[in-house]
């Protein structure tokens, strides 16, 4: 089945209630116990040699359902739906560190919160953290050989400048050296590119983004490979940080139209970021389509033919921070928001929001300007999106 029919029938229509017709869509299960005609099959189900439910803490059908449906377009051999992106960052981790050296290398340029979990929650606990620039090769491999790190950890495509790793060549490193690769695939989603198929261990996902896709539910979603998918489900039966039922539904509701959403998201990111480069008030557009892109080879051998993501980044010529927070208040339709992969294009000022806690001079050598603005377009008209942007840059 191709990825756009996988999206609407994985999951679905493989458990029947007693004494009902099977539901053609997965219903909301929101029982948090479950018991059986004999007691020996509990007994069975417990002691977890046969599938099935017993409390919902282990796993809940709704949720159940959903993995199953993110194990299959992610390519994975198991997944787990978590309460949000960040628990299923730290079950993923944990999950790759279980029987590896405690160390973790981490792509210098990532999503806030995983910076924090890493430094802050982690290393209290003798996690050792180090950062390195994953698109230099040549310096990460020589780093992975030096340091021997239990995992690394990357985003496939990185925040806001939008720089893309060869997976591929980092999953070889990681596989030369013991450790695991972990990618946080949130920015991508499996449309564009799927890292367990690229030789990666476990992907995470923020299925608040383009997974649930209409801002109204937060989750994550972990996809392992054979190897750490009973690591994985081993600390979550312990901690319990499932995604209810009622997200999971939304989540896999959601996913059914991720296809046909996702595309609509990269074609109107396309057009404005072309429309963008050549406008008066611009002085730079960063998207993934740019021939002048530092990683363009990779991003051609790596993503879909044709896509090249939903988000772009643009420098408004001249502006201080004042400015863009006028331009961000003269926005009519785009929310002026800190989230992304919505069907409501969402705008973002890192100088506010993701990189609000970075130092001046920090952000500077990580080349995230006062003047830098990111978009993650939505489903609307590309036109009306255009034309919102052009209206609120006309006084910038
Ligand atoms: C939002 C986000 C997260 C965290 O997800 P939550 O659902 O907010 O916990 C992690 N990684 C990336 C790339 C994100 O965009």
């Amino acid at each position: 089945m191709k990825f756009e029919s996988e999206v609407v029938h994985a999951g679905d229509r493989k458990r029947q209630c007693a004494g009902l017709p099977i539901p053609a869509t997965t219903p909301i299960h929101l029982g948090t116990t479950f018991f059986y005609n004999s007691a020996e099959t509990l007994d069975r189900v417990l002691g977890n040699p046969e599938e099935g439910f017993s409390y919902a803490r282990y796993a809940n059908p709704t949720n159940t359902a959903l993995e199953e449906l993110t194990t299959c377009i992610e390519r994975g051999h198991g997944s787990l739906a978590t309460a949000s992106g960040m628990s299923a960052v730290q079950i993923a981790l944990q999950a790759a560190l279980t029987d590896r050296p405690h160390t973790v290398l981490a792509a210098h340029a990532l999503y806030g919160a995983t910076v924090g979990l890493l430094d802050n929650v982690l290393a209290p606990f003798g996690v050792d953290v180090k950062y390195v620039d994953i698109c230099d090769l040549n310096l990460l491999q020589e780093t992975v050989e030096k340091l021997r790190p239990g995992a690394i950890f990357i985003e496939s495509i990185s925040n806001p400048l939008l720089r893309v790793g060869d997976i591929q060549q980092i999953a070889a490193i990681a596989r030369e050296n013991g450790a695991a690769l972990v990618v946080d695939n949130t920015f991508a989603t499996p449309m564009l590119l799927r890292p367990l198929e690229l030789g990666a261990h476990i992907v995470v996902h923020s299925a608040t983004k383009y997974l649930a896709g209409h801002g109204d539910v937060l989750g994550g979603i972990v996809v392992s490979d054979e190897q750490h998918d009973a690591a994985v489900h081993s600390i979550s039966r312990i901690v319990g940080p499932l995604l209810g039922p009622f997200e999971s539904y939304l989540t896999m509701r959601g996913i059914k139209t991720l296809a046909l959403r996702y595309e609509r998201q990269c074609t109107n990111a396309h057009k404005v970021a072309q429309w963008l480069a050549s406008h008066p008030a611009i002085e730079r557009v960063y998207y993934c389509a740019d021939p002048q892109h530092p990683d363009a080879a990779t991003i051609g051998r790596l993503f879909a033919p044709g896509l090249f993501g939903a988000i772009l980044s643009f420098e408004i010529r001249g502006a201080g921070k004042e400015d863009v927070l006028a331009f961000m208040n003269r926005l009519k339709m785009i929310v002026p928001g800190t989230s992304l992969g919505d069907v409501h294009s969402l705008l973002l000022y890192p100088l506010i929001a993701s990189h609000r806690n970075v130092s001046p001079k920090m952000r500077e050598r990580m080349g995230i300007r006062e003047n830098l603005v990111r978009v993650a377009a939505g489903i609307e008209a590309a036109g009306d999106i255009m034309q919102d942007l052009d209206q609120a840059l006309k006084s910038a």
